[in-house]
């Protein structure tokens, strides 16, 4: 049995799509919703997983202050760095290396927050991020595209779980888990 904890964060950024034919080209805002669900095979002295003012200054520090009230542009872009050049000191513009879309963030956010989560014993079941009311993207390290035999395209599997609640298959026994070498297996990340 595993038990989670769940915190909502809010905050406003803008972005284009590079790449992209459609409204999101333009240069527009989106105020976002970002859910972070945290899990540990053991409650602390205090009986909790994390404490969720904890939970609440891990993820203002490592994401919110980041994305909250600026623009994320894909670096290497012409129309980005025209934009750039064309509001200097009108945009505070945060360059990153990927397309600004839903799904890229969650895979940032997600390696902004796997460290400092571990270091309190633990770790993330899911992150959701909700670009609008009805639309969201959501990162579920637990769960892995695999091929199943005979059968084109492979399906979606959940992972086994342990007695301790934690996925059979990841990289890194349960003691390891509490040590600083322990990694989820990022490339399984969709
Ligand atoms: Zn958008």
């Amino acid at each position: 049995m595993i038990i989670t904890v769940t915190k909502r964060f809010d905050f406003a950024m803008a972005h284009r799509l590079s790449d992209y034919k459609g409204k999101c080209e333009h240069l527009h805002g989106h105020n976002y919703q970002l859910e972070v669900t945290v899990g540990g095979d053991s409650l602390n002295e205090q009986g909790m997983v994390i404490d969720f003012g904890e939970l609440k200054k891990i993820v203002n520090e490592n994401v919110v202050e980041l994305f909250d009230h600026r623009t994320l542009l894909k670096k290497g872009d012409k129309k980005n760095e025209a934009i750039g050049k064309a509001l200097k000191g009108e945009l505070d513009i945060c360059w990153v290396d990927y397309n600004p879309t839903a799904e890229n963030m969650l895979n940032d956010i997600f390696a902004r927050l796997e460290g400092p989560l571990f270091a309190l014993s633990c770790f993330i079941m899911t992150i959701r991020l909700y670009e609008t009311e009805s639309s969201y993207a959501e990162i579920n390290p637990f769960f892995e595209l695999v091929e199943d035999d005979g059968i084109e395209g492979g399906g979606l599997e959940e992972n086994e779980l342990d007695e301790a609640g934690l996925p059979l298959n990841r990289e890194g026994t349960v003691s390891e888990l509490y040590g600083n070498d322990f990694k989820l297996k990022k490339d399984t990340i969709h």
